[in-house]
C-alpha cells in the first residue's frame, strides 16, 4: 500500500533506509552495490561524514534565507569556489535545484542576453537528436528523446534539432574520426543558415551523452569545430555537464578535454552528490555584464535557490573531491575499469559497443553486432536488466535511449569516485 505516485505504477520498489560508501542498504536488509550512483549523482558514495558534519553546522547557523532578502555564507563560498576552477571566461554562478532548473534558467539566460543586447529575434535554440537535459517542458522541449517528449509535444517550445556526433552509430567507414566529426559539426552551420544567420540563440549540447545514449563522447575536433562555429554566427554555447560534469569524465568539466569554453555551463548531480538537491549555471563575464550593464536583474527565481544547506552540502562535497584528489584518481583508474568491462562483455553477442570517460561509461546492447541492429523496444530490455540486477544487489543504469527515432538500449556505469579495485 502506498500513497505515492512511484515513476511506475507497477511496484513500489525497496524501501532505501541506509547509505555507507558506495553500498545502500534496503528495509529488509538487503545490500546493493551502487554501481551507477543513482543517475551518475553520488560521486563520494553515501553517508560521507565529511558533509554529514558539514550539514549539520550549516542547520545550526541557518536553514533558510530567501534569496530576495538574504544571501548565505555557504553560497558565497561555493560559488567562489566554482569559479576559482571554472574553464577560463566563466566568472559568475547562478544556484538552483537540480539540472532541469539549470537548463531552464541557462535558456533564459542566453534569450535575455540578447534582448538586453537589443537582438530580440534572436530566439531559435538548436540542439541534438540524441540528447536529454531534463523533464520541465523548456528542458524536455531542448532535448532530443522522441520517447520522452512524444506525448508532451503539443506543449513544447520550438526547438530545432541536429544529428549528435556519435561515431559507433552514424560515422562512415570511409571517413576519419576528423572528417566525421567535422561532418557532423557542420550540420551546426547548415541550420543556422537555414534559420537565419542572425536569428539563432543558442546551441545547447552534452559534452558526453548521458540518460540518452550511453556515455557517447563527441570525436576530437567536434567542438573545436562547434564553438568556432557559434562564435562566427554570435550564437551562445550551452554545454550541459549536469551528468558528465564534476569529476565524472576525470577532470572536472568534461569541456577540458574537448578544448572549448562555453558561454553557459550547467551542472547538478555530482555537485551536491546526492546530499542536498543542488544546480547550478556557470556564466561568462560577457553575459554577466550585459546583466548589470543592462536591466541589473536577470528575470528569474526559485524559491529554494541558492538554498544555503544544499550550498553547504556542494562545498563539502567538493572540498573532499579537491583534498583526496579524487577527479586525477577518476583519470588514473579509467582504463582498470574500462578493461574489466572488456574482459567482462567484450564477447558477448549482444555488446556493440563500450565507451566513455572516467567513471562515466556506457555499454551499448545490440541483436546484431555486425549490422547494429537494435533490440525489438517491446521488450522493454532495459527494465529487465535493472530488475535483474538490483535482484542481485547491484544498481547499474540501463535506458531505452533513441537512436534516430528507434529505441535503442545502453546500460551506464556511473560509480562513486571513492571506488576501489578491491571492490
Ligand atoms: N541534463 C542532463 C545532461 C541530464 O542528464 C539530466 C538528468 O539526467 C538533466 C539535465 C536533468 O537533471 P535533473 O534530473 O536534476 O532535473
Amino acid at each position: 500500500m502506498t500513497f505515492l505516485l512511484h515513476r511506475s505504477t507497477e511496484n513500489t520498489p525497496p524501501v532505501a533506509v541506509k547509505g555507507e560508501g558506495i553500498y545502500l542498504y534496503d528495509s529488509k536488509g538487503k545490500q546493493y552495490i551502487d554501481a551507477c550512483g543513482g543517475a551518475a549523482v553520488s560521486c563520494l558514495g553515501h553517508g560521507h561524514p565529511e558533509v554529514l558534519e558539514a550539514l549539520h553546522r550549516q542547520l545550526d547557523k541557518v536553514a533558510y534565507a530567501h534569496t530576495g532578502f538574504f544571501t548565505s555564507e555557504a553560497a558565497e563560498e561555493l560559488a567562489e569556489t566554482l569559479i576559482d576552477d571554472a574553464p577560463q571566461g566563466l566568472s559568475h554562478v547562478y544556484l538552483v535545484s537540480g539540472g532541469s532548473e539549470a537548463v531552464e534558467a541557462a535558456l533564459k539566460m542566453a534569450r535575455q542576453y540578447f534582448i538586453e543586447r537589443s537582438e530580440p529575434q534572436r530566439r531559435h535554440i538548436i540542439t541534438r537528436r540524441q540528447s536529454y537535459h531534463g523533464n520541465t517542458l523548456g528542458a524536455l522541449s531542448a532535448g532530443g528523446n522522441e520517447w520522452r517528449r512524444a506525448q508532451f509535444a503539443p506543449l513544447l517550445i520550438q526547438t530545432h534539432h541536429i544529428s549528435p556526433c556519435y561515431a559507433y552509430r552514424f560515422q562512415n567507414s570511409t571517413e576519419s574520426a576528423e572528417e566525421y566529426a567535422y561532418r557532423a559539426a557542420q550540420e551546426l552551420e547548415t541550420k543556422i543558415l537555414e534559420l537565419g544567420r542572425d536569428q539563432v540563440m543558442a546551441f545547447i549540447a552534452e559534452p558526453v551523452v548521458g540518460a540518452t545514449s550511453g556515455a557517447v563522447a563527441a570525436e576530437k575536433g567536434y567542438f573545436k569545430r562547434i564553438r568556432e562555429i557559434c562564435d562566427q554566427y554570435g550564437v551562445l554555447l550551452i554545454l550541459d555537464e549536469v551528468m558528465c560534469g564534476m569529476g565524472r569524465t576525470g577532470t572536472l568539466y568534461a569541456c577540458e578535454q574537448d578544448g572549448v569554453v562555453p558561454d553557459l555551463l550547467t551542472i547538478a548531480k555530482g555537485l551536491g552528490g546526492g546530499y542536498q538537491p543542488i544546480g547550478a549555471v556557470l556564466l561568462s563575464k560577457e553575459l554577466y555584464d550585459a546583466f548589470a550593464n543592462g536591466s541589473g536583474f536577470f528575470q528569474h527565481g526559485h524559491t529554494y535557490m541558492a538554498h544555503p544547506m544544499a550550498a553547504a552540502a556542494a562545498v563539502a562535497v567538493q572540498n573532499v573531491l579537491k583534498r583526496d584528489q579524487l577527479v586525477p584518481y577518476v583519470a588514473s583508474m579509467e582504463s582498470y575499469f574500462k578493461r574489466k568491462i572488456h574482459e567482462s562483455f567484450a564477447n558477448s553477442s549482444y555488446v556493440g559497443d563500450i565507451r566513455g570517460r572516467g567513471f562515466f561509461l556506457g555499454i551499448e546492447l545490440v541483436e546484431d553486432k555486425v549490422t547494429k541492429q537494435t533490440f525489438d523496444p517491446s521488450l522493454n530490455l532495459h527494465t529487465r536488466i535493472k530488475q535483474e540486477a538490483l535482484k542481485n544487489g547491484l544498481m547499474v543504469y540501463p535506458m531505452g535511449g533513441t537512436v534516430d527515432g528507434k529505441r535503442g538500449h545502453h546500460v551506464l556505469l556511473a560509480p562513486p569516485f571513492t571506488l576501489k579495485q578491491s571492490d
